[in-house]
């Protein structure tokens, strides 16, 4: 591993014009120590840093690039698209396209509106359910993030919780408060707030395999528990799929656990590592946002037809490939073993949850299932794990409560030595 000192000149240019020199918290260093590495290119499993040292990533942009960095059908669909004009601000074929292939995917949803990040995607679920149920209050689940709209940033998990703040400055009370915020895998914690506040509930968003606290499943049942409860009470149901969309099965978690949500958020994989969002469901729901209905939605660049190319482009492999996902969790299963195994011979006491390709190795003997067991982690061992792994050329997010990715891209090979890079660094 070469000094990264290309990478050190570029963080200090960034940190003087950037706050924190980095565009989005996560990507900073500040809870595992040391100085971000600056990308510079990025190939199938592996990315390049500006000092020409590369890594085995398993970051693949926070989720989007289960093909790989690069994949060459995504990166000819942009091209074209680039080539025929970037933005029009006007209606182009591909939005259709695109709708129609998520649709095909997630039998829940008749109709999809296509944003720029996830973000936008769950705050405008949530304008929509508050608008279609009359109610004010939204069920929220702790460690679980969905984006930084104001409402949604009460207990948001890693993000939030790698800087050690509470939730965010410059949030008003008066908007928090409609905005209950409930430990995940709890039922009854979901049961009596339902019960204080009857038909005052819009909606119960949740990640239905949480990723933003680390890798947490829901317990058996749980899935189905919330789709009950909400059916019963009136209220909406969001599936906030923006990182198992695609990712856990071509349906993402609602095909896995076969859960029919009234709203699905999706982002990351669908814009193939261009920005995008998406929100959709029944069309009794969707048919409330202008410019049919009174819900209030817009978007300069969405439905962008580069996002739309890439995320075309990245779908339609997925689709043709379908035994992609059996050696995602294959190579998932090996890794994550793998590296127990390791720790195991070591006496370090490491857990580690996992879902398909999504997982998180915990620094600690305990079981996690919510916030509370995920917060016991020894955030210094990780820290110190994370340092280490990067000096022997992997890539891992800066942070205890994140998921890692496996890609279509990563190879037995890659996943031998990054067992072994992390036989050393434990
Ligand atoms: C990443 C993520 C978001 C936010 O998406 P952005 O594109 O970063 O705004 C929302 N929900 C979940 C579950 C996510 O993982």
């Amino acid at each position: 591993m070469k000094p990264r000192k290309k990478s050190q000149e570029l963080h200090a240019r960034a940190s003087r014009v950037i706050p924190g020199g980095v565009d989005s918290p996560v990507r900073a260093f500040k809870s595992v120590g040391g100085e971000p590495p600056y990308i510079v290119r990025g190939k199938g499993s592996r990315i390049w840093d500006a000092d020409g040292n590369d890594y085995i990533d398993y970051v693949g942009s926070w989720g989007p690039l289960i093909l790989g960095h690069a994949f060459p059908s995504v990166v000819e669909a942009v091209e074209k698209a680039n080539r025929d004009g970037a933005s029009f601000g006007a209606c182009t074929p591909a939005e259709a396209e695109l709708a129609e292939a998520v649709i095909e995917a997630f039998p829940s949803m008749d109709k999809v509106r296509f944003v720029s990040s996830g973000t936008e995607a769950t705050m405008s679920a949530i304008r929509l359910a508050r608008a279609f149920t009359r109610r004010n209050y939204i069920i929220k689940f702790e460690g679980c993030y969905h984006g930084h709209a104001d409402s949604l940033l009460v207990k948001a998990g890693s993000g939030v919780a790698t800087l050690g703040i509470p939730g965010s400055a410059g949030v008003l009370d008066e908007q928090a408060k409609f905005t209950l915020a409930l430990p995940f895998n709890n039922q009854q914690a979901v049961e009596e707030v339902f019960h204080r506040f009857k038909n005052e509930i819009a909606c119960v968003i949740v990640e239905p395999v949480v990723g933003n606290m680390g890798c947490v499943a829901p317990r058996k049942g749980y899935l189905e528990f919330l789709r009950s409860i909400t059916e019963q009470q009136g209220a909406v149901l969001i599936l906030d799929e923006v990182m198992t969309g695609f990712r856990l099965s071509f349906g993402g978690a609602q095909e896995l656990f076969n859960i029919k949500p009234d709203l699905t958020t999706l982002g990351k994989i669908i814009g193939g590592g261009l920005p995008v969002g998406a929100y959709g469901g029944r069309a009794e729901l969707m048919d409330m946002i202008a410019p049919l209905g009174p819900v209030y939605q817009a978007g300069t660049l969405s439905g962008n037809p580069l996002a739309m190319a890439a995320g075309l482009a990245t779908l339609r492999e997925l689709k043709q490939h379908p035994e992609i996902y059996r050696q995602l969790e294959q190579h998932s299963a090996a890794l994550v073993d793998g590296v127990l195994d390791a720790a195991k011979k070591k006496g370090v006491a490491l857990t580690a949850n996992r879902v398909g390709s999504m997982f998180t190795w915990f620094f600690q003997p305990g079981t996690v299932h919510d916030w509370d067991t995920a917060a016991k982690s020894d955030t210094q061992a990780f820290g110190k794990f994370h340092g280490a792994m990067l000096e022997h050329g992997i890539y891992l997010p800066p942070s205890q409560y994140e998921a890692m990715f496996m890609s279509a891209a990563h190879s037995e090979s890659d996943i031998q030595q990054t067992i072994a890079a992390a036989t050393g660094a434990l």
